[in-house]
C-alpha cells in the first residue's frame, strides 16, 4: 500500500487541525478548504479507494459516517444541512489515495457538482 500525506498526518509526523480521533477514525480541517466547514474522515488503517473496500470493512465505513454526522450535529451545522463526499479514483476527483469522507458545509451547496 501506498504511503499517503494522510498516513503521514496519523502518525503525527506533519501537522493537521484534528477535530475528531477515535480507536478508527481521524477527522482534520482539509487544507484547502472549500466552505466555511471543510473536514476530512479517514480510517486509520490505509485503503487506497472505495474500491478496495471488503465486505467486513462495512462497519469502519459506518464509522467514517457516523463520526461525521455526530460532528456535524455538535457543531450545529445538522438543522441547515451539509454534504458528505467520498471520491473514487481519476473521474472521481480523487487526489489522496487514502479513502477520506469529506464533510461540507456553512454554505449552500449546488448539484451537479463540477
Ligand atoms: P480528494 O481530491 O477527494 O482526494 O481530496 C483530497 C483533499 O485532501 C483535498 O481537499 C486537499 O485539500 C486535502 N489535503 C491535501 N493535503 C492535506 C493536508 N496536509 N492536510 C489537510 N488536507 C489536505
Amino acid at each position: 500500500m501506498g504511503d499517503t500525506i494522510f498516513s503521514r498526518i496519523i502518525r503525527r509526523e506533519i501537522p493537521a487541525d484534528i477535530v475528531h480521533e477515535d480507536d478508527d477514525v481521524l477527522g482534520f480541517r482539509d487544507v484547502s478548504p472549500q466552505a466555511p466547514t471543510h473536514v476530512l474522515f479517514i480510517p486509520k488503517r490505509e485503503i487506497p479507494t472505495l474500491n478496495d473496500l471488503r465486505p467486513d470493512d462495512a462497519t469502519l465505513v459506518g464509522k467514517l459516517v457516523m463520526a461525521a454526522t455526530a460532528y456535524a450535529k455538535a457543531q450545529g451545522l445538522a438543522e441547515n444541512g451539509y454534504r458528505c463526499v467520498i471520491n473514487c479514483n481519476k473521474d472521481g476527483g480523487q487526489t489522496v489515495y487514502h479513502i477520506h469522507l469529506h464533510l461540507l458545509a456553512g454554505r449552500q451547496m449546488h448539484w451537479p457538482p463540477g
